[in-house]
C-alpha cells in the first residue's frame, strides 16, 4: 500500500530507550503523530488510557483480531500488543508523518503493507547497559525483567532487517541521529514532490 505521508516505525528490545527517544522526537517535532496501540499488559504506574496504549482485555483484543482490526499485532514478552487500523487511518487520510513504535516481528508486518515505511531499530550499548536501564527504570519485577533479557537476544538478531540502526549511548546523540532520519526521509525526492507540490508545479518540474 503506498502511504502519503513519511511512516516511521522504531523498534528495540525493552529498556533500549525507544519510548525515551520516541517522546523526546515528538515533543521536538510538531509534524510527527504517535500511533497509540492496543495491548493486554496492565498499565504502568504513570500510564494512561488512550495516551500510552489502549489496555484491553484478552476477549476484546480477540475480538478487535477477529474483526480485522489490525494493521498489525504480535506477541510480545508474553502479552499482546498490535496497532489498529484506526489509530494510523486518520492521521494516513491526511499524509501526517506517522511514528510507530512497536516490537520487530510488528515493524516487519508494517514493511509489507507499507513498502516505504522507514524502519529503525535502537540497540543498547551492551546487555550489563541494557539491565542496568530495566532495573533503574523500575517499572518490571525480577522475572520479568529475566525474560525481557532472554527476548533481548532474539530481538537484536533481526537488526539486519531494519533500514537503519541507532546505538543509544548518549540519549543526546542518539536523539541527534533519530531526528537526522526523520529529517533526510523528508528531502526525498518523492516526499518533496508530495509535501511542496505547488514549487515543483511553479518550476515546471514534471
Ligand atoms: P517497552 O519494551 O519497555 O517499551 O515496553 P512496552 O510494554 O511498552 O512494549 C512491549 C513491546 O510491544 C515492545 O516491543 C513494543 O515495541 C511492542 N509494541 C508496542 N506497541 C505495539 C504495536 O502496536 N504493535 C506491535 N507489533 N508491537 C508493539
Ligand atoms: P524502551 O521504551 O525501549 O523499553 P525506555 O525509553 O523506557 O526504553 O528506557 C529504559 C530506561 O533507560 C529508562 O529509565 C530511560 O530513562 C533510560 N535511558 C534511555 N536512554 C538512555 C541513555 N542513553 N542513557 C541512560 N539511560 C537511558
Ligand atoms: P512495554 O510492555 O514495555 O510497554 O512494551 C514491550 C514491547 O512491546 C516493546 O518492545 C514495544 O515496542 C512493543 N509494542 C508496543 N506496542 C506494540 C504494538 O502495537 N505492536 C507490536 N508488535 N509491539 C508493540
Amino acid at each position: 500500500m503506498d502511504y502519503p505521508g513519511n511512516l516511521f516505525v522504531v523498534a528495540a528490545p525493552s529498556g533500549a530507550g525507544k519510548s525515551s527517544l520516541c517522546k523526546a522526537l515528538l515533543e521536538l517535532d510538531s509534524r510527527l503523530q504517535p500511533s497509540v496501540s492496543h495491548t493486554t499488559r496492565p498499565p504502568r504506574g504513570q500510564e494512561k488510557h488512550g495516551r500510552e496504549y489502549f489496555f484491553v482485555s484478552q476477549p476484546e483484543f480477540d475480538a478487535m483480531v477477529e474483526a480485522d482490526a489490525f494493521v498489525e499485532w504480535a506477541h510480545v514478552h508474553s502479552n499482546r500488543y498490535g496497532t489498529s487500523k484506526k489509530a494510523i487511518e486518520d492521521r494516513m487520510a491526511m499524509g501526517a508523518d506517522v511514528i510507530l513504535e512497536i516490537d520487530f516481528q510488528g515493524a516487519i508486518q508494517i514493511k509489507n503493507v507499507f513498502a516505504n515505511a522507514v524502519c529503525i531499530f535502537i540497540l543498547p550499548p551492551s546487555w550489563e547497559e541494557l539491565r542496568s536501564r530495566l532495573e533503574r527504570r523500575g517499572e518490571d519485577s525480577a522475572d520479568i525483567i529475566d525474560m525481557r533479557m532472554k527476548n533481548a537476544q532474539l530481538e537484536v538478531a533481526q537488526v539486519a532487517k531494519f533500514d537503519f540502526v541507532i546505538i543509544n549511548e548518549l540519549f543526546d546523540r542518539a536523539l541527534f541521529d533519530l531526528k537526522t532520519i526523520v529529517h533526510s526521509q523528508r528531502l526525498k525526492i518523492s516526499a518533496q514532490r508530495r509535501a511542496r507540490a505547488e514549487t515543483f508545479q511553479a518550476l515546471n518540474i514534471l
